[in-house]
């Protein structure tokens, strides 16, 4: 009588053929497992009543996943490129490279070791890569690197002037600005590209009297290939300017952000690799 219930129940419920087994499979069960708990001593009351009462859940809805809520998801881009023997890197630096120094075939696990500039794709510099007694990676607040962020876009060639900065609608409580340029543009091969846009160094000057606590940009470097001096890194990185650089900022348009760009944590290192990702200020 149950399962002939149950049928109808399922029937009903548009769910007859997904259950048609399972039903008289359970209630089969259910009359087994009652009949042991009235024949087999040991078995608590409590325990006796569940079976008599079972729980049963063949017919329940799924309760929805966060995501099937209609809650509005917001928009991440990972404005990281990825880290492989394809990324182009400064002319003279080692290339990246991943070996194999186990594989699960012959050791049972895979383990690899890596070997990269760490100016290569997204990353932070510290003051130390430009000053010899410059704040390392440990010295970096990870204050300048979480929080609202706003995207600029240049389709000039560089290097970038004061003019540009100085027309921009730079919001006033801005303190990162990250530049889309046209170094976004998908690269056709790992060569390195020296005509790279980046800033003159009197923008450097500039950000730094404007108060910029963090700038990025999506080229190899925030200073012309051709820089000798490194005039920018040095005026900015002396006065504690944070510096990103090989962002991926192709698919993000000029606008507010929140963002977020940690570096591993390599206390005493120069620079290195960041996941830097974007959030769009409204869907937060
Ligand atoms: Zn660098």
């Amino acid at each position: 009588m149950n399962t002939f219930g149950d049928s109808v129940h399922a029937l009903r419920d548009g769910c007859f053929i997904e259950n048609a087994i399972e039903i008289p499979v359970f209630r089969f069960l259910q009359f087994w497992a009652t009949y042991r708990a009235h024949t087999r001593s040991g078995i608590s009351k409590d325990m006796q009543r569940q079976l008599y009462y079972p729980r049963l859940r063949l017919f329940r809805k799924k309760s929805k996943s966060p995501h099937q809520t209609g809650a509005a998801k917001p928009c991440i881009y990972d404005i990281s490129r990825p880290l492989s023997a394809k990324a182009p890197v400064w002319p003279g630096a080692k290339s990246f490279s991943l070996e194999w120094t186990k594989r699960f075939e012959r050791d049972g696990v895979n383990e690899s070791h890596l070997s990269f500039n760490l100016h290569t794709g997204t990353h932070i510099d510290a003051p130390f890569h430009f000053a010899a007694d410059g704040a390392r990676l440990e010295g970096i607040s990870l204050d300048a690197l979480i929080g609202k962020a706003q995207v600029l876009q240049y389709f000039g060639s560089g290097p970038i002037d004061v003019s540009f900065f100085e027309a921009a609608e730079i919001a006033n409580d801005c303190r990162r600005l990250l530049l889309r340029t046209r170094n976004s543009l998908p690269q056709s091969s790992a060569i390195f590209d020296p005509n790279f846009v980046a800033v003159s160094s009197e923008s450097a000057q500039w950000l730094v009297d404007r108060g910029i606590e963090l700038i990025g940009i999506d080229g190899p470097s925030i200073q012309p290939f051709h820089d000798e001096d490194n005039r920018v890194h040095q005026v900015l990185l002396a006065a504690g300017v944070i510096v990103l650089e090989g962002l991926d900022l192709k698919d993000v348009e000029p606008a507010h952000y929140h963002l977020t760009a940690l570096p591993l944590n390599i206390p005493e290192a120069e620079g290195a690799p960041v996941r830097a990702i974007l959030v769009q200020e409204e869907a937060q």
